[in-house]
């Protein structure tokens, strides 16, 4: 097999790893997309909304007091990685009345058709997959308000990792099955969570943080927002 302009470093004696044709030239083949307060701003409203329905659903269909809310969502978050985790451990909740609960919001209100962040993903030539420790129904309407959908491969979400959820490896493994990638060098998460992101590059991805500057924070790339791909890692789009 003849392989023509691939960028692997040239290691003595030994051929270049195979790759795609279609990834031919390509440092890298596939990325991944965290979805809430990643594909959109976590400024305008939208996780708040989402933190404020879980609340009310450990309040009312729980009845876990007032005062203990905010730390027991808290302690969940940091101990499993999502509330819902927590709950299904502690209280034994039904995970599709929960996410069906928590994402019964008028996206409408929060979110728009975004035709820049469309343009810019549609021009990537790799593979793009959503990547998200939420539901596949809720990643699925964000995307369909934003007007995305069709430019992604698909969506990993909660019930593909089988509740493995990221950080946690298998949720790594998982999706790089899933999206059919052998390299995991040659992939990208962005995600606006850096124990995600830690997470992802202890499987050996790339790691870019969204919506931070960066201080203090460890990843391969920084973008304040989503939009700025293109003058972040403009070698998405190059050839060499
Ligand atoms: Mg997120």
């Amino acid at each position: 097999m003849q392989v023509i302009g691939i960028h692997l470093e040239p290691v003595p004696g030994q051929l270049p790893a195979p790759v795609s044709v279609y990834n031919a030239g390509m440092q890298f083949s596939t990325l991944f997309f965290d979805l809430d307060a990643t594909l959109y701003p976590a400024s305008n409203g939208l996780w708040d909304e989402i933190r404020e329905r879980i609340y009310q659903f450990m309040r009312e269909e729980i009845g876990i007091p007032e005062a203990e809310i905010t730390e027991t969502r808290d302690r969940y978050w940091t101990t499993y990685g999502t509330t819902l985790e927590g709950l299904r451990v502690h209280h034994q909740v039904n995970p599709a009345d929960y996410l069906a609960y928590v994402h019964d919001i008028p996206l409408g209100d929060y979110l728009q058709e975004d035709r820049d962040l469309r343009e810019i993903l549609a021009s990537l030539p790799q593979n793009l997959w959503v990547f998200t420790n939420a539901d596949r129904d809720h990643a699925g309407a964000v995307l369909d308000t934003l007007g995305i959908r069709d430019l992604f491969a698909g969506i990993i979400d909660l019930l593909a990792m089988d509740f493995a959820i990221k950080p946690q490896p298998q949720a790594y493994q998982i999706a790089l099955r899933i999206a059919g990638v052998e390299k995991p060098e040659r992939s990208i998460l962005f995600d606006d969570l850096p124990p995600n992101l830690l997470g992802a590059s202890s499987q050996g991805l790339g790691t870019a943080l969204v919506g931070k500057d960066g201080q203090g924070e460890q990843a391969d790339f920084y973008l304040p927002t989503i939009h700025e791909l293109r003058d972040k890692i403009p070698q998405l789009w190059s050839d060499s």
